[in-house]
């Protein structure tokens, strides 16, 4: 079984598989170095990178991600403020502070190998990190894959089974359901049951009410920042100018789309903040990391509901079960399935968990899950410049709106479904093998080539 505290990390922008997944490869790189007493007999470090690692890269910044890694830094803990001003000291010093305890040359136009044509067998995002001594012998070479919502898979271990004992375990959504039914629980009854297996009850509210405390100050963050976003697309800002207009006491906006507008500028707050590479959730993924936050914040600010800690615990709770469900079942990797995998992901986690926190029935939440994923399959990845920004941060608002609408339709409607959450699960990842290569953020086509040319 995973953790949802897998599935929502605390990490930084712009992504969590070209981002954050990279840092920490290059990160467990040097602490198996340390591990083996070899880290101070490293002379030179190459890195080759390929498939849609070594094509969008440049503009998902996973090249500095991996030179912070093998610094030490985590995306949990990284300061987003400092690690790009420390990224830009280590190319022109050409120098790298391995795990901060040993200084090489490192030349990233040189030691940085981008593979634009090659993929490696396992996952489109792969990259190999090499170690040599003074003698340009080989001390350690080791392949890692980044395989989606920040999750590292190591060469060799493709297979290894994380077996981790719990009261519940499920694959599909059929078995969530039967544990349910048999044993009279709510969807967030067996996520907490689960996590009790690694967590006490009191750090796992605490982890879950952090969480949610670090989405709203992003999404503050962002709301109260203006400017253009770093990257040769020149973006400005939108979600403090729509905020402010949604705001101003003399806003000619029409009443009936005023939550619309507060909710896309929630989305747009985080997606721009991510986009920048500042501190986000992971949820599942962080192209995506703007479509919960928003839709919370919604429940939040706009909802005659008054929202208590445990609403937003079983929010999040819910919203972790149907992200373990796709991780499991299908995926969560754009460079696997295209966007269906991120935003099409987010916005099925969203609508049943905002269905939970209504306190809708497990079939009205499965109902939500599905009918969101059912209008995101086909979902294209196609970032323009490889920036995680068109057609990125507008589509975490669109998921999110789809979210909300998910949910209603599911409440007013009650539970009743044709098609079951493993039924789309199947579709999108079916989908997903279907899309052509290009599709699949590699940025070789649509936005990426039309938009580009333009
Ligand atoms: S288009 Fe979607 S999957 Fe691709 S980088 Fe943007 S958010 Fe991620």
């Amino acid at each position: 079984m995973i953790s949802i505290f897998d599935i929502f990390s605390i990490s930084i922008g712009p992504s969590s598989s070209h981002t954050a997944g990279p840092m920490r490869a290059a990160f467990a790189f040097c602490q198996e170095l340390l591990e083996q007493h070899k880290l101070t007999s490293i002379h030179k470090i190459t890195i080759d990178l390929y498939g849609s690692l070594a094509l969008t890269g440049r503009g998902h910044k996973t090249d500095g991600a991996i030179f912070l890694g093998l610094e030490g830094e985590e995306p949990a803990t990284v300061d987003p403020e400092n690690s790009k001003s420390r990224v830009k000291q280590i190319e022109n010093l050409k120098k790298l502070n391995l795990l901060k305890q040993h200084t090489i040359d490192f030349a990233p136009d040189e030691d940085l190998h981008w593979h634009l044509n090659e993929t490696l067998p396992f996952h489109t995002n792969g990259l190999r990190f090499t170690a040599l001594n003074q003698n340009a012998q080989i001390i350690l070479t080791q392949v890692y894959y980044s395989v989606g919502g920040g999750f590292i898979v190591k060469e060799g271990d493709e297979a290894a089974q994380k077996n981790l004992p719990v009261p519940y375990p499920f694959t599909t959504a059929k078995d969530l359901w039967q544990i349910c039914n048999e044993h009279n629980l709510k969807i967030k009854d067996v996520i907490f049951a689960n996590e009790l297996s690694w967590h006490t009850e009191n750090e796992i509210r605490d982890k879950l009410l952090n969480i949610a405390a670090i989405m709203e100050s992003t999404i503050k963050k962002g709301l109260a920042t203006d400017g253009i976003l770093e990257g040769q697309l020149k973006l400005k800002r939108r979600a403090k100018a729509l905020y402010d207009k949604v705001n101003a006491p003399d806003n000619t906006l029409p009443p009936c789309t005023k939550i619309m507008d507060i909710i896309n500028a929630y989305a747009l707050a985080t997606a721009e903040e991510n986009s920048v590479g500042g501190r986000v959730i992971t949820a599942p993924t962080n192209g995506a990391a703007g479509v919960i936050p928003a839709v919370l914040e919604y429940y939040k600010t706009c909802t005659n509901v008054k929202v208590t800690d445990d609403n937003i615990i079983d929010f999040l709770l819910t919203a972790g079960a149907i992200a373990i469900l796709y991780k499991t079942n299908a995926s969560i990797s754009g460079a696997e399935v295209g966007c269906q995998g991120e935003v099409g992901v987010a916005c099925s986690m969203a609508a049943g968990a905002l269905v939970a926190a209504f306190g809708g029935t497990n079939k009205q939440i499965e109902k939500a899950a599905e009918i969101a994923m059912e209008h995101n399959l086909g979902l294209t990845c196609d970032p323009i410049f490889g920036l995680v920004q068109i057609p990125c941060i507008e589509r975490n608002a669109m998921g999110a709106i789809k979210a909300v609408n998910a949910a209603n339709l599911a409440l007013i409607e009650g539970g009743e479904h044709r098609i079951t959450l493993d039924d789309i699960m199947l579709t999108m990842l079916q989908t997903g093998k279907d899309m052509q290569a290009r599709y699949k953020e590699t940025s070789l086509g649509g936005l990426a080539i039309t938009a580009a040319e333009c």
